[in-house]
């Protein structure tokens, strides 16, 4: 049902994604009046503030995580906040916070922002208080689920109060401006779609680096590792929208059909078409870094590394891999997406002496966003010598091209999309479980072979088997 809510519940909201990314987001958004005067903002959790204390608290989040040019509107929007303590799996709270919420003109959105074993029962509490009519729809953070069977039972207890069009799973990747700009890229423009096949593409890779470790976030990473936290979701779905089929129309219920068939196309990867590893003590820019095992106190097989080649069984991608990988304490922050294109089907330049080296295309999403082509063109001059070509790089940096428009974080999109009711940028049921189903798989195969994380040193692309997975394609990893 379509409304555009006038309250927002958020459970989390002493959480650290709270502070960095959702209070600040919230703030930007009624700053530059994308928000209804109206909306009032709800948070919960255990901490005991009364409305007063969390507005303190809120303040002190937005003047530790928003750059002081973006605060403008800090005083008017501390006014709408708001606050109910509550143990989320204490149903005998939720009657007190359904007061607090009280009754909306509009509508009701509700965000989870809480470890996902709080999803049932706050789920439950909703319900039988009362928060879970035909105009609420809720907001669920990853991870939904560890396995396709867990994230079918988070599904499910979902499901029993929110029906899928009231649903919004987030993956903030589809919040990124770069990753929504692909769909323009490829849909809006007549060039690269005859190209975007198996007769035309080599290979497509995904990376996403971090040079982070740990970060404090062992409870949840240990036992998980990079396939899950990583590649199940953000880089998935950033491998659907680079090789779905065009959708008939850029709105939710088009794009996620054409998303969910991709991903039921992906192969059951092969053994030796992973690559695993857990870092081991380095240097990161410059600076000594511990090892996995050190940060976390004890030897785990939990791998920090990942690297697949992966297949789509379709016409389209026939015979193109899509070559994956994600770590942590790799040299770099970044995360890209490269198409590589084939070679000219014959030079005419090569009786000339001159090389051409098949077009390429990169994505960038982080840190900068910014989209380059690769083209040949001729360097200047008479050829005396024989023909002199060049690769040059057709850029359009973002920041460049479109200097005027705000920057926004990805949440600020995606939390606005929340409130109006927006569902294209979420992910629906069967997509994540569709991802899930890949990702058991490759699971189930590493149990069955045995598979333990290899051992690389921190700064470094993952461990050399890593390399390998390409090399022996005659493909060179982006760097
Ligand atoms: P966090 O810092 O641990 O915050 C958890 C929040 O849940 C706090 O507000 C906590 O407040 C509340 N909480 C914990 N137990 C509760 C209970 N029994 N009843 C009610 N509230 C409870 O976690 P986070 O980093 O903000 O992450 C929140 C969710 O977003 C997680 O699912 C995470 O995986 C996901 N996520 C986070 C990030 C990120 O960058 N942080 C990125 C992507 C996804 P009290 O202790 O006061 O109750």
């Amino acid at each position: 049902m379509s409304f555009t809510a006038d309250r927002l519940l958020l459970f989390g909201a002493t959480g650290d994604l709270a502070q960095r990314m959702l209070l600040p987001s919230l703030c930007a958004l009624h700053a530059d009046g994308l928000v209804d005067e109206d909306l009032e903002i709800v948070g919960t959790a255990r901490q005991p503030f009364d409305d007063a204390g969390y507005r303190n608290f809120a303040r002190e989040a937005l003047e530790k995580f928003m750059p002081a040019d973006r605060r403008g509107g800090m005083a008017t929007f501390l006014n709408r906040l708001r606050y109910q303590p509550l143990d989320a799996t204490d149903m005998a709270g939720y009657a007190a916070l359904a007061d607090k919420v009280g009754t909306p003109k509009q509508g009701l959105a509700i965000f989870l922002s809480t470890a996902p074993s709080l999803f049932e029962p706050t789920i439950v509490g909703l319900a039988a208080g009362g928060l879970a009519g035909e105009k609420v729809r809720i907001g669920l953070e990853k991870p939904l689920g560890t396995s396709l069977e867990s994230s079918r039972e988070v599904n499910d207890a979902v499901a029993r109060a929110f029906p899928e069009d009231r649903t919004f799973r987030i993956d903030h990747y589809l919040g990124k401006e770069t990753v929504q700009n692909l769909l323009a890229l490829r849909f809006a423009n007549i060039l690269f779609e005859p190209l975007w096949n198996a007769a035309h593409i080599d290979h497509v890779q995904i990376t996403v680096a971090e040079t982070v470790g740990l970060e404090g976030r062992v409870g949840f990473y240990d036992g998980a590792g990079a396939l899950r936290d990583m590649v199940q979701n953000h880089m998935l779905q950033l491998l659907a929208l680079v090789a779905m089929e065009p959708p008939s129309s850029y709105d939710a219920t088009a794009i996620r059909d054409e998303k969910v068939k991709v991903l039921r196309t992906l192969r059951l990867v092969a053994p030796d078409e992973t690559v695993t590893g857990q870092y081991r003590a380095g240097a990161i820019l410059g600076q000594p870094v511990p090892g996995y095992d050190e940060e976390l106190g004890k030897p785990s097989d939990t791998e920090t590394f990942v690297a697949i080649k992966a297949h789509l069984d379709n016409w389209r991608w026939k015979g193109v891999p899509f070559y994956l990988r994600t770590g942590k304490r790799l040299p770099e922050r970044k995360t890209e997406i490269v198409v590589q294109f084939r070679p000219v089907p014959h030079s005419i330049f090569a009786g000339r002496g001159a090389l051409t080296v098949p077009n390429r295309l990169v994505i960038g999403i982080q840190p900068e966003e910014n989209i380059t082509l690769s083209l040949m063109a001729k360097v200047p001059g008479l050829d005396r010598e024989g023909v002199r070509l060049r690769q040059v790089p057709l850029d359009i940096a973002m920041a460049d091209a479109f200097a005027g428009p705000t920057k926004r974080i990805a949440y600020e999109r995606l939390l606005l999309d929340l409130i109006e009711g927006d569902q294209t940028l979420f992910v629906r049921r069967d997509e994540v479980e569709a991802q899930w189903d890949w990702i058991d798989g490759i699971r189930a195969s590493w149990a069955v072979h045995g598979l333990t994380p290899k051992p690389y040193t921190a700064g470094s692309w993952g461990p050399s088997a890593a390399i390998a997975l390409t090399e022996r394609d005659g493909v060179h990893w982006h760097e």
